[in-house]
């Protein structure tokens, strides 16, 4: 038998040598071999530590460590794996390892060159078993000594308490599992971000190129608002461009880590790409999809004139800054730990992280499934990097829910016991469709095309769009999900929830203007907004005035001047809590006046919680005394309190140009059933016939008075309700991202026929 090599090129991998150098090590290869620009890299093989496990004599008392360990006694796995690992780190690398190295690292660059190395495992059985995110990578590294060092390292994180445990539950043989470890030139990006080969839920040839300033991870991870390019393949002209603010970039410090910095102020507003470079990145976005036969995926980077593409895998989900998550219905054989509400659709696999408080979060890793009693607004840096989310508490339309949707993660809430049935650590798979939650990792392989993206069951690629008179409209909380929501090719937003703007600053409304920093209010609310606004252009954008319950203000700065209320829900919250607190309220009327005064009359303001037309009136004319057009803005009204649909008539006369039922809070108020209490939840009946009732008797009104009338609670994201909605004369219908296709397919039908049956009504 031909020795197997210690070292190889990229240049010398396929895709077919996952067991020799790991599936990062095969990609990387494979995507050089079609033209790539990937950054120069050679792996160190899995035959390479096989040779050192045997050569140092490690095999057998490593091995025989391994089997007897108890995974489920952490301080019993925490112990071995600190053994192991030290034996690993402690035994000598044989010299013609070592040598092979040492010399393609020098082979590399005339000068020490700065590189990364990365673990690549692979398992003999099963070459393409997913181990990403388990072992170790190592950024920075310079120099022989660090190199061999680092690889080192690299095999000793193939036994972390970690990846043994996971390995033990998934059943894989310890010696059957190998590792490779990629050494690769280092790029400190001036400038990178991700990309989609063609528009990830139509399919159509238009990339989409998100970009901002240093290092891509700013941008992978949703820490800043990135420039977004659209490129038409077919007529090869850059067809649509969004500057957005960039505030903040990563960069690397020294030789360690790295850290956000401010961008300079005269960079923040500047294009990040020339057009030339959006081409010649769409036509390596064209090269890999062409060669893998799927829209790709693909992150990128540029240092002076010189494009780097970092990786290239088969488009996932319908959003940006992915996290390859499932999507589709589980085929889960584990046992069924829990169930609740699917909140979120799309299956995800991994551990689980119990967060019982801020000081938990911390401890939250990518890939983790964070399990909480109810999530709340300081978690939602945490909510971004995880796979999944399960709560005890909350319904539907609970924070969990709202904030999952946006981020296109899966998610199972109101499961009532997950924070006292899980523990960190357990590997379980969540379905957000049908709110299970299983034992174990999935065994569904990752859907790999575009059509199986979340929520977008049945959109197919490159299909005619679908026209509606209805209009569809999509709801949107979180600035970084405009450019998702916009994908999906709604015809405006119907709902954009601010709060949720604020309460991701961590500072109450009242904390800003105690510290006479209302500019700084102003401007984040401003900035975010117009995220939005510029994801929609010539779209109407209703944006709704603060409608946060007091006690979600609570563990924020400023939030101890919070009264303390006995039942929240029923407070001082919505248009009340504005009208009684002009300064509040002014601010948020500062920021939506910069933005009519820069043009952009598509901006069409909303109040929740009204429950008397003198509201509207005193709010309008609040408004108006600071200064804006009244008349030539939209201002329209949430109708979610009782009193509201029964007032609707006066409503009209006092001259709203919309309303828009927000039925999470109509049916709580109307059945008296407290949304978030999910020891009533099977008592929360959308279709119950008080509900519909005050409904249909509204629309029709609305109708009378040609007032538009729209819904934008958790109900306009269901098909059922959406067809009665439609047959009783609604005239838009705002939906969450993920449903926006199926609705748009529901409301195309339903239209469709109520003409047919018109038709056969008058023929019979
Ligand atoms: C509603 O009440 O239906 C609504 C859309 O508002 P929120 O869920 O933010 O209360
Ligand atoms: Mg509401």
């Amino acid at each position: 038998m031909t020795e197997m090599p210690n070292i190889l090129w990229l240049e010398a991998i396929s895709k077919d040598d996952i067991p020799l150098v790991g599936g990062k090590g095969a990609s990387l290869g494979e995507m050089t071999s079609i033209g790539l620009p990937v950054p120069k890299a050679f792996v160190v093989t899995a035959q390479a530590f096989r040779k050192f496990l045997v050569q140092t004599g490690l095999e057998d008392s490593l091995f025989d460590l391994l089997t007897a360990v108890d995974v489920e006694n952490s301080e019993e796995l925490e112990d071995v794996s600190r053994n192991v690992k030290d034996m690993v780190l402690g035994a000598k690398m044989p010299e013609d390892v070592k040598e092979e190295i040492i010399s393609a690292y020098g082979a590399m660059g005339p000068d020490d060159m700065v590189v990364a190395v990365r673990s690549s495992a692979t398992a003999e059985d099963l070459p393409d078993a997913s181990f990403a995110g388990q072992q170790e990578t190592y950024l920075n590294i310079r120099g022989d000594a660090a190199v061999i060092e680092a690889v080192q390292m690299c095999w000793a994180s193939l036994y972390g308490a970690r990846a043994i445990y996971y390995r033990a539950k998934q059943g894989f043989d310890d010696r059957t599992v190998n590792i490779a470890v990629v050494v690769q030139q280092l790029i400190r990006s001036e400038k990178s971000g991700v990309m989609f080969s063609s528009h990830p839920v139509t399919g159509e040839p238009l990339t989409i190129i998100e970009g901002s300033w240093g290092l891509g991870e700013a941008v992978v991870s949703g820490s800043v608002s990135p420039d977004k390019y659209v490129y038409d393949r077919r007529l090869k002209r850059v067809f649509d461009r969004m500057v957005s603010k960039k505030e903040y970039m990563i960069v690397p410090i020294g030789d360690h880590g790295t850290e956000l910095v401010d961008i300079p102020k005269d960079r923040q507003d500047e294009p990040v790409l020339s057009d030339t470079e959006v081409e010649q990145l769409a036509a390596f976005a064209e090269t890999s999809e062409e060669h893998y036969n799927v829209p790709q995926d693909l992150e990128w980077a540029i240092v002076g004139n010189t494009i780097y593409i970092l990786q290239s895998r088969p488009i996932t989900t319908i959003g940006m800054n992915t996290k390859a998550k499932g999507a589709g219905a589980s085929q889960n054989t584990g046992a069924v730990l829990l169930e609740g509400n699917g909140a979120s659709p799309g299956v995800a696999s991994g551990p689980v992280i119990i967060v019982h408080d801020i000081k938990d979060l911390g401890k939250v890793k990518e890939g983790d499934i964070l399990v909480a009693k109810m999530t709340n607004p300081d978690m939602v840096p945490a909510m971004r990097k995880v796979a999944g989310i399960i709560t005890d508490e909350g319904g539907m339309t609970c924070h969990a829910a709202i904030v999952s949707r946006e981020l296109g993660t899966p998610a199972v809430v109101g499961t009532k016991k997950a924070t006292k049935t899980l523990k960190d650590g357990d590997i379980v798979t969540l379905d957000g469709e049908k709110g299970i939650v299983y034992e174990g990792a999935t065994s569904q392989a990752v859907a790999p095309a575009v059509v199986m993206a979340a929520g977008a069951s049945g959109a197919a690629v490159a299909a005619a769009p679908i026209i509606t008179a209805t209009s569809i409209k999509v709801n949107v909380s979180l600035a970084e999900a405009a450019a998702r929501a916009a994908a999906t090719g709604a015809d405006g937003v119907g709902l954009l929830r601010i709060e949720h703007m604020i309460l991701g600053l961590n500072k109450t409304p009242g904390w800003y203007i105690s510290q006479n920093k209302e500019e700084e209010f102003i401007t984040e609310l401003y900035n975010g907004i117009k995220v939005v606004l510029d994801a929609f252009p010539g779209k109407p954008v209703w944006v709704r005035t603060l409608d946060a319950p007091t006690d979600e203000f609570r563990n924020m700065l400023g939030g101890e001047t919070e009264p303390i209320e006995h039942n929240p829900m029923l407070g001082w919250r919505g248009i009340r809590r504005d009208l009684q607190s002009p300064a509040q309220f002014r601010m948020q009327i500062e920021a939506f006046k910069r933005l009519w005064d820069r043009g952009y009359d598509n901006l069409g303001l909303m109040f929740p919680l009204v429950g008397h037309p003198e509201e509207f009136l005193k709010a309008k004319e609040l408004i108006a005394g600071w200064g804006v057009d009244v008349d030539a803005v939209e201002l329209g009204v949430m109708i979610e309190i009782p009193s509201s649909a029964i007032l609707i008539e006066d409503f009209c006369k006092a001259g709203i140009s919309f309303a828009s039922f927000g039925t999470n809070d109509l049916i709580q108020y109307t059945l008296a059933i407290d949304r978030n209490n999910e020891l009533v939840s099977s008592m929360y009946r959308p279709k119950h016939p008080a509900v519909l009732k005050l409904i249909r008797d509204a629309i029709a009104v609305c109708r009378q008075y040609g007032v538009e009338c729209s819904i934008c609670g958790q109900a306009g994201s269901d098909p059922k309700m959406v067809e009665w909605l439609i047959e009783n004369g609604i005239t838009s219908v705002s939906a969450n991202i993920d449903a926006v296709p199926k609705i748009r397919e529901t409301a195309a039908r339903t239209e469709k026929r109520m003409i047919l049956d018109a038709v056969r009504l008058k023929n019979a």
